[in-house]
């Protein structure tokens, strides 16, 4: 008897796309550099220049804010209705989802991360985010006012005007469109600065955005390093506001340079250090998927990441077996293979630093359940790795560490973890674990932090706004509150 031999499903297959030296855009022109530098971008699996990339510094950002001013001021920006921004931004949408592939192939080259996860997350979160704002385009709105006297009064939620923003490596896209979509929806004119370790898909995403019909100069593109371009855009006295996402001692010096040079408007999202915290009256297996995800998502180069682990003591020693049997089989490897879930760190810069807190916790006296070395030997691949008999004044327990390393610490009761994770200077996010309502309510109040998932962790959507208590920022992301950092609110008021 013939027996059918089941044809297994092509996997699909991914390539490794081939890039061109990249130039930057400045008022609808693609050029090189003004002092003619590149720099490189790397690939990290192996440390091979993908390529050279124009190097911009203080001339560059300054004729990217000229034109950025000039299409704010006087170009067809300045007159566009605001339907018609909409509908650009929903048409940029369009151009990514069409593009979908190359984008997706292009960040996980440029950044490392798997290509699963460019295209199940990266992607539809960040052409959601465009598609978000360009609904709210036309419908950012003032207040008619009932003041006292004969008067009409009303308020206009203007655009600020030019604006600058400096971007991470970890989630280039998304960033981006966290930065895009808001500003550009309520009428700004942007000067972007990607990280100089991932520029490549900024620079994409701008030519598709010209394609669709943005005007020149109302999205300019200047890469190159932070203490250069970064702080010419942030120092620059012809910039309204500057955005910034990154390590919150950054984040003090984009401040300060806009304080030093003309009190632009500054939003921030920095660091974190965020507790999740699992009580034994959870869905334990939930919580473990729940934590493991929170942490190692995009080789844990999240700034939300879980990295205080609270497990309460009834439950810690089965929760730290069940989690640690899932870090031991997570797949480390090529980002290109569909299969991999963990793919290099973003550039050997943050391979040392996550291996040197690798190596404060042992020094510190957290035992170290698996992992702890690197993976292969080119290329920044760390192994997943999870300490646990964490303690509170441990380095790895206290700094953000931006890698695979997991921490666990134990707690007793609601009262002393409510405590234990508030004592910190970031308050970005927190998760709870528990079936009781009343206990995760009385959490998701105790915590000082900007967002708490009750029973999930890292769910993000482009109409809940996120950003940080305390040292981790200052304004909101996403949501309808992004609005308010990319507006300035004029009242008028006309005698009757
Ligand atoms: P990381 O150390 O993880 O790269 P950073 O906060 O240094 O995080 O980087 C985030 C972004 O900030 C990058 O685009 C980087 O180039 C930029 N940056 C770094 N230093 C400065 C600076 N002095 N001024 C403005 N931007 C900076």
């Amino acid at each position: 008897m013939a027996t059918a031999t089941a044809t297994a499903p092509a996997k699909p297959k991914h390539v490794k796309p081939k890039v061109a030296d990249q130039q930057m855009l400045v008022g609808g022109k693609w050029v090189g550099s003004a002092s003619g530098k590149t720099f490189e971008t790397l690939d990290p699996t192996d440390g091979s220049v993908i390529c050279r990339v124009a190097e911009g510094d203080r001339a560059d950002i300054d004729l990217a804010v000229k034109a950025a001013r000039a299409a704010f001021e006087d170009g067809p920006w300045s007159r566009m209705n605001a339907a018609e921004r909409g509908r650009l931004l929903n048409k940029l949408a369009d151009a990514m989802e069409t593009h979908k592939e190359e984008l997706a192939t292009l960040e996980s080259l440029d950044n490392g991360k798997p290509i699963n996860d460019s295209l199940a997350a990266d992607l539809p979160l960040s052409i959601a985010c465009y598609r978000y704002y360009a609904g709210w385009a036309d419908k950012v709105t003032g207040q008619t006012l009932p003041i006292a006297g004969p008067y009409f009064s009303y308020t206009r939620h203007e655009p600020v005007g030019v604006v600058g923003q400096i971007i991470p490596w970890n989630f280039p896209l998304l960033m981006q469109a966290w930065k895009w979509g808001p500003a550009l929806a309520c009428g700004n004119t942007v000067v972007l600065k990607p990280a100089e370790q991932t520029p490549l898909t900024a620079l994409r995403v701008a030519q598709l955005a010209q394609e669709v019909g943005f005007p020149d100069g109302v999205i300019n593109v200047v890469p190159g390093y932070g203490p250069t371009a970064g702080a010419a855009l942030s120092s620059h006295m012809d910039v309204d506001k500057i955005a910034f996402t990154g390590e919150t001692g950054t984040g003090k010096i984009v401040m300060k340079a806009a304080a030093d040079s003309n009190l632009k408007r500054v939003s921030l999202e920095l660091g974190g250090k965020s507790p999740n915290i699992v009580f034994a009256d959870c869905d334990l297996d939930a919580a473990v998927e729940g934590a493991y995800f929170g942490l190692f998502f995009n080789q844990g180069q999240c700034c939300c990441a879980g990295s205080r682990l609270f497990v309460q003591e009834s439950v810690y020693d089965k929760f730290v077996e069940k989690v640690t049997a899932k870090a031991k089989g997570r797949k480390v490897g090529d980002p290109f293979d569909p299969a991999v879930e963990q793919g290099p760190q973003v550039s050997q810069e943050q391979f040392d630093r996550v291996m040197g807190y690798i190596d404060a916790g042992q020094k510190d006296g957290a035992k170290m359940l698996v992992g702890g070395g690197r993976v292969g030997e080119k290329g920044y691949f760390i192994q997943p790795t999870v300490f646990c008999d964490v303690a509170d004044e441990m380095k790895i327990a206290k700094e953000e560490i931006f890698g695979p390393v997991m921490s666990i610490l134990r707690f007793k009761d609601a009262d002393e973890v409510i405590a234990r994770g508030n004592r910190t200077m970031y308050g970005l996010a927190a998760a709870v674990w528990t079936k009781d309502v009343q206990k995760a309510l009385r959490l998701a109040n105790g915590l000082r932090v900007g967002t708490v998932w009750v029973n999930c962790y890292d769910v993000f959507d482009a109409g809940a706004p996120f950003g940080g208590f305390k040292m981790s920022g200052l304004g909101r992301e996403l949501g309808q509150y992004a609005l308010q950092l990319y507006t300035e609110v004029k009242t008028v008021t006309m005698a009757l």
